[in-house]
């Protein structure tokens, strides 16, 4: 064999083993997430019980139901709309691990967009995974893109029109759950996806629903609870009532020509009173250096600590950072404040929801002690 024969093979074997690892790496978010429900889960099912066409895609996604068998209001709660907004998706999980529910019912989707944990958002440098400690040992979950995967709505159109507004966005839009509302039968993957939330919320009579998410620090809706106009004397009361323990909240009326959106959309298209809790989370931040795991769990980064200190942008970034488990704890606490205000308003049709883990218990104790 000539050298340049040699440096032929070398170099095919390097790109072999180099996309050997990439090809692994890539395929390790296809691994799903183990959920360990609570003794009171009633029964699980799948999103696509609602839209059979979905059934076998990557858009199918599980649904965990607690029925007290007492008669009482129905609750929905999603997390992983954006599955790189992973509080929302913790907050959710903790609520499958602990929930008991006394009267009414409730639903839980913790990964609305399994699309989107199947991949990380490109140039971002995200990590693909991050590791909790919990009460029997670690536990490793996903970290996700903020829309579905590429590979499963491909490509994107230059224009996203939103239907049936005709609302137009950026073409990457197109793969956003939560620009997707009321979506289609028919329609592209992520219109299917949003359809079939809103058949569930028809079919289960869902009363009141809840999508957790987190944006970045620099965000005007960081620590808010964003409703549709029919939702806004409950969402006030329980603003108030987070007020009297200290935590601030502030309380957003959905734009009635903002369209696509679950607190937008799920009210106009159905009966339910809908409500979308941020929290603050800094590696989604345009400002943020170092991008790991860490700052996932820890939520510190010395940039937002300079801009917090210089005054110079609009955003709560406390010295200790905003860790998981603080903003995990805030969706809990807004949920459970949500709760009470919406069973004073409809004191003939409640829900009660027990073993919902205090904010500061998990704020002091940390998250992975409420995950089993
Ligand atoms: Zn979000």
């Amino acid at each position: 064999m000539q050298r340049h024969h040699y440096s032929a093979v070398v170099l095919l074997s390097v790109g072999l083993i180099v996309s050997g690892i990439a090809s692994a790496d890539f395929l390790s978010m296809y691994k799903a997430d183990a959920l360990h429900p609570s003794a009171s889960l009633t029964k699980s099912g799948m999103l696509s019980d609602y839209v059979p066409a979905l059934k076998g895609t990557n858009g199918d996604t599980r649904v965990y139901y607690y029925e007290s068998g007492n008669p009482g209001a129905t609750i929905l709660l999603l997390g992983g709309t954006h599955p790189n907004e992973s509080a929302g998706f913790i907050a959710a999980t903790v609520l499958v691990e602990n929930a008991h529910v006394a009267k009414g019912r409730l639903i839980v989707v913790p990964q609305a967009c399994a699309s989107g944990f199947t991949v990380t958002d490109p140039l971002e440098g995200c990590p693909t995974h991050f590791t909790v400690a919990a009460q029997s040992g670690p536990r490793t979950f996903r970290f996700g893109a903020r829309g579905g995967n590429p590979l499963h709505q491909w490509p994107d159109p230059l224009v996203y029109r939103h239907f049936p507004s005709g609302q137009q966005l950026s073409g990457m839009e197109s793969r956003n759950l939560n620009r997707s509302y009321p979506g289609r039968e028919n329609g592209s993957f992520m219109e299917k996806v949003g359809y079939a939330f809103v058949q569930m919320i028809k079919k289960e009579k869902v009363d009141i629903a809840f999508d957790l998410h987190e944006a970045a620090p620099e965000v005007m809706i960081i620590n808010a609870i964003i409703t549709h106009e029919k939702g806004s004397d409950i969402g006030a009361s329980a603003v108030l009532n987070l007020e009297f323990e200290d935590l601030k909240y502030s309380l957003e009326i959905s734009p009635k020509n903002f369209h696509g959106l679950s607190h937008r959309e799920w009210g106009d298209s159905t009966d339910v009173v809908p409500f979308l809790m941020e929290t603050s989370n800094p590696i989604q931040g345009r400002m943020r250096g170092i991008t790991n795991e860490k700052l996932i769990l820890e939520g510190q980064d010395p940039f937002y600590r300079i801009a917090a200190q210089l005054g110079t942008v609009r955003i709560t970034y406390e010295l200790d950072g905003e860790p998981l488990s603080l903003r995990v704890a805030r969706h809990l606490q807004g949920f459970r404040r949500v709760v009470e205000a919406y069973n004073e308003a409809h004191p003939e049709k409640t829900a009660i929801v027990e073993n919902v883990p205090e904010y500061l218990s998990v704020v002091k104790q940390g998250v992975g002690n409420f995950l089993r």
